[in-house]
């Protein structure tokens, strides 16, 4: 039998995950394929369903329907459950498991990728969305020092900053307003993008965040948005001399950790990042 795995979300086009995970599947001789399913919200209880079919080993579920999905699903582990969002589905024993590989995702990408240790930093996201959770609640768990939330919407940076003291990590938590930010950039060790700005076929995709005279050449720059590869962000750090990093290889971890999970095989991650830079370079 030719077993399947899903990508639920909606659109899909910009996803390069069918890309790799597939290179991953062949090159562990798993005869299945990762099939994109852009799905629409009514649709959504009825694709879950056939995740319950015979052949299908789980799915992966991306924007909008992270947490969406949640009350379709038979039990959440732990860390999805704390997030609120669930981007990995497992079946086991014919019932659904939510997962969440972001947070790992994102330490494995800064720690052993861009070789950064959070631990005892100071660090400060933009967003509060999907990502930046998923980066707040990373950082927490790595006992980073302080970390400033800033975001849009001053309402739900404060929420999240909330939710991390509520949650009893050690770290100091703090939402702050956008006019507030060049003083916490100042104070930072880590700063991390997690909004759309400066994505590929973005409105503000040749926009950066900061430019390189609010940056320091000892500031770390973590930028989650992977498409195109080198950000205006990323160029703006790197002209301040700054060391960092693309949202690559937090894409490419999580997707493998959601490849262990369906196949209990080991994910070739190299070959995995040899056909996502392949696809980027050439969009
Ligand atoms: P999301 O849940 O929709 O959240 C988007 C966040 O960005 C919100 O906080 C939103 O602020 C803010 N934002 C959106 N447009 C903005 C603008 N024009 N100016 C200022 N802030 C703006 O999306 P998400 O899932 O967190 O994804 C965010 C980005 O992270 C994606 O675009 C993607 O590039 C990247 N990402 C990367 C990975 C990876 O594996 N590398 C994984 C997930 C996401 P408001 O609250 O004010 O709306």
């Amino acid at each position: 039998m030719r077993f399947e795995i899903k990508l639920l979300g909606y659109p899909l086009e910009h996803s390069i995950s069918p890309i790799f995970q597939k290179v991953a599947l062949d090159s562990c001789g798993i005869e299945a394929d990762y099939i994109a399913c852009p799905v629409s919200e009514s649709m959504l209880p009825n694709e879950v369903q056939k995740i319950r079919e015979d052949g299908c080993l789980g799915a992966n579920v991306t924007i909008p329907y992270k947490e969406k999905i949640i009350p379709m699903l038979d039990t959440i582990d732990s860390v999805a459950s704390k997030l609120g969002a669930v981007n990995t589905i497992v079946k086991q024993n014919d019932k659904l498991i939510g997962y969440n590989t972001d947070i790992f995702g994102f330490t494995k990408g800064l720690i052993e990728h861009g070789r950064f240790k959070p631990t005892g930093k100071k660090a400060m996201i933009f967003g509060a969305g999907g990502a930046a959770r998923a980066a707040a609640f990373a950082l927490a768990n790595q006992n980073v020092d302080r970390m400033t939330i800033i975001n849009r919407n001053y309402e739900r940076a404060r929420l999240l900053s909330n939710e991390l003291r509520n949650n009893g990590f050690s770290c100091y938590a703090q939402a702050l307003d956008y006019e507030d930010l060049q003083s916490v950039v100042e104070q930072s060790d880590l700063i991390v993008n997690s909004t759309p700005i400066g994505m590929g076929k973005h409105p503000e995709e040749n926009v950066s965040i900061l430019t390189s005279n609010q940056l320091r050449r000892d500031i770390y720059v973590y930028d989650l948005v992977y498409s195109p590869i080198e950000t205006p962000l990323i160029q703006q750090a790197k002209a301040a001399g700054a060391k960092t990093l693309g949202g690559l290889p937090m894409l490419i971890y999580q997707g493998a950790s959601s490849f262990t999970m369906w196949t209990s095989c080991e994910a070739p991650v190299e070959l995995m990042f040899e056909a996502a830079n392949k696809t980027l370079n050439i969009k």
